[in-house]
C-alpha cells in the first residue's frame, strides 16, 4: 500500500468521519485506534464510533440544533448518519440507534476501504514529522502520554483541561429583567452582568433546596474533582448556609439602584456571546439532575420562567482551550498542519464532534492539495459551534449546537418557532451554497 500523507487519530465519532472524508476524497488515510488493546474508562468494545452511553443522537427537526446539524452534515455526507439509517430504533422525534448495529457499521464500512489502514496502536506522540497532516480525534479520555504530548507541544500547560465545569445557559429572551438590573461589581467594567437579586427569604429557600436536590453520581473514574474554579453549587451549599453568599452569590459591590442597597444575595448573568441571546449563570457549574436544575434554578426571582439552553455539569473531558489554540478551520494556531477534531475541541455530544470530524477532514484534503483550509458560515449552525469555540473570551466550556449560538435574523421574529424555523431555512441554503462553492 502506498505511504499515507495524513494520519487520523482515534477511531470514535470525530475520527471515523474525518478518515471517511479524506478516503472519500481519494487519500490514504492512516487511521489509529488504541482499542481494545487499550481500553477508555467509558469504552467496552473495541469497535469504532462506539457510542459511549446514550444511544440518542438527538432532535431531527431542523428547529432543534441537533437536527440542524445533522441536516447540514447529510448535505456535506456524514458516515455517522449514514449508519443512524442502518440503525435507527423508534425513539419519537429523536434519532436513536441500536449502538451495535450503529458501531459495527461504521467499523465494517472503514475497515473495508481500501484507502483506509486501520492501525490498532495507541499514539502515544504527535507523529508531526511522519505525516504531511495529522488530525487529533482522540476524545474527552484521550491517553495519558498523547495527552502530556499535546500539552507539550501546543504549550497548553493552562489551555488543556481535564474536567469540565458546565454552568447552565438561559435563553436570554426568557429571563425577567424587570426583576434586576444591569451592572458590574463596583461598577467596575461596563455593565456587563445582569444581576438577580435575592431577599433573605428567597437565598433560604433556595439553598434549602439546593441541599435537598437529587444529584448525579459521578463514574467510577470520574472521582471528585472539586479543585478551584470547578466546585458545584451544591457541594458549597453544604459547607454551610452562607458559603453561597461569600461565593458565587456574594452581593458586595452590587448596589441595586432601584433600592440604593446591597440585595441579601445575587445571581450574576453573564453573556455568552457577543450579540448577548445566551446567558450563563456565573459560577453555577453543578451536578444536580437535569430536571432538578431547572426546579431549582426557576427558584431565582428573573428566572422563574427561564428557558435552559445548556444544563450544568461536571465530568472527566480532556479538552483544548481552543479559543486560544485553534483556529475555525479546526487547524492549530501553532501547527497549521495539525488539525483538531471532536469533543478534545471543546464541542459537546456525539453529533456536535462527528461534524467537526466532516470539517477536519474536509480541510485536512485541501491542505494536502495545498489549497487555504475553509471557515464554515457563521449562519449555518457547524459554523457558529466552530465560531464559538474558537473566539469565545475568557474561559471556554464545552459547547453543544444551539439556536443561541447563530446570528440574529435581519428583522425581529417574536414567535419562537417560526424564528427557529427562519434562522434553519437560512443556515441550510447557506450551506448549500457554501457547499457548491468550494466542490464539497
Ligand atoms: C462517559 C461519557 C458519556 C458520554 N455520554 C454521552 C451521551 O450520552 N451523549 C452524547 O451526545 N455525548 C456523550 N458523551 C460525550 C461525547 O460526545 C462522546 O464522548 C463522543 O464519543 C465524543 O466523540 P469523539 O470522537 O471526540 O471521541 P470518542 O468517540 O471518545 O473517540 C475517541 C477515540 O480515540 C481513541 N483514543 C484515545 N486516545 C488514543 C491514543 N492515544 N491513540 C489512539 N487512539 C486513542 C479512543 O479509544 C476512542 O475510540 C459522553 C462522554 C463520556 C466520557
Amino acid at each position: 500500500m502506498e505511504k499515507a500523507k495524513v494520519a487520523v487519530i482515534g477511531g470514535g465519532l470525530a475520527g471515523s468521519e474525518a478518515a471517511n472524508r479524506l478516503a472519500k476524497e481519494g487519500f490514504k488515510v492512516d487511521l489509529y485506534e488504541m482499542r481494545p488493546k487499550k481500553m477508555t474508562p467509558a469504552h467496552k468494545t473495541g469497535k469504532l464510533a462506539e457510542l459511549v452511553c446514550s444511544n440518542s443522537l438527538g432532535g431531527k427537526e431542523i428547529t432543534t440544533g441537533s437536527g440542524l446539524l445533522k441536516a447540514e452534515m447529510e448535505k456535506l455526507g456524514s458516515l455517522i448518519l449514514e449508519a443512524a439509517k442502518q440503525a435507527e430504533v423508534p425513539a419519537g422525534g429523536a434519532l436513536a440507534v441500536d449502538r451495535n448495529i450503529f458501531s459495527s457499521y461504521i467499523t465494517q464500512k472503514l475497515e473495508e476501504n481500501s484507502n483506509i489502514n486501520l492501525i490498532r496502536e495507541e499514539v502515544k506522540k504527535l507523529p508531526l514529522g511522519d505525516y504531511d497532516v495529522v488530525i487529533v480525534a482522540t476524545g474527552p479520555l484521550t491517553s495519558e502520554d498523547l495527552t502530556e504530548d499535546i500539552k507539550e507541544k501546543l504549550g497548553a500547560d493552562r489551555y488543556l483541561y481535564f474536567y469540565d465545569a458546565i454552568a447552565p445557559i438561559v435563553d436570554a429572551e426568557t429571563v425577567d429583567f424587570s426583576k434586576g438590573w444591569w451592572g458590574s461589581r463596583y461598577n467596575k467594567g461596563g455593565a456587563d452582568y445582569f444581576n438577580c437579586p435575592l431577599t433573605k427569604e428567597e437565598y433560604e429557600r433556595f439553598v434549602e433546596e439546593l441541599l435537598k436536590a437529587e444529584k448525579v453520581i459521578p463514574k467510577d473514574f470520574e472521582g471528585a474533582c472539586y479543585f478551584e474554579g470547578c466546585m458545584p453549587i451544591e457541594v458549597m451549599a453544604e459547607r454551610g448556609k452562607d458559603t453561597l453568599r461569600y461565593g458565587p452569590m456574594k452581593p458586595v459591590g452590587l448596589i441595586d439602584p432601584r433600592t440604593g442597597k446591597e440585595p441579601y444575595a445575587v445571581v450574576q448573568l453573564r453573556k455568552e456571546n457577543k450579540e448577548g441571546t445566551l446567558l450563563s449563570l456565573v459560577g453555577f457549574q453543578t451536578k444536580l439532575t437535569y430536571p432538578e436544575q431547572k426546579r431549582v434554578f426557576r427558584l431565582i426571582p428573573c428566572l422563574e420562567k427561564a428557558k435552559f439552553v445548556r444544563l450544568g455539569s461536571i465530568h472527566r473531558n480532556t479538552f483544548l482551550q481552543s479559543n486560544r489554540l485553534l483556529k475555525p478551520t479546526l487547524q492549530s494556531k501553532k501547527y497549521p498542519n495539525l488539525l483538531f477534531a471532536g469533543q478534545i475541541t471543546g464541542v459537546e455530544g456525539y453529533v456536535a464532534s462527528a461534524a467537526t470530524g466532516i470539517v477536519a477532514g474536509i480541510n485536512a484534503a485541501r491542505l494536502l492539495r495545498d489549497e487555504e483550509p475553509l471557515e464554515f458560515p457563521k449562519e449555518t449552525m457547524i459554523g457558529a459551534l466552530l465560531n464559538y469555540i474558537t473566539t469565545k473570551e475568557g474561559e471556554l466550556q464545552p459547547m453543544n449546537p444551539v439556536f443561541g449560538l447563530l446570528p440574529p435574523l435581519p428583522k425581529k421574529v417574536r414567535n419562537k418557532k417560526l424564528k427557529k424555523q427562519l434562522m434553519a431555512e437560512r443556515a441550510l441554503k447557506k450551506m448549500e451554497e457554501f457547499k457548491e462553492r468550494f466542490n464539497l
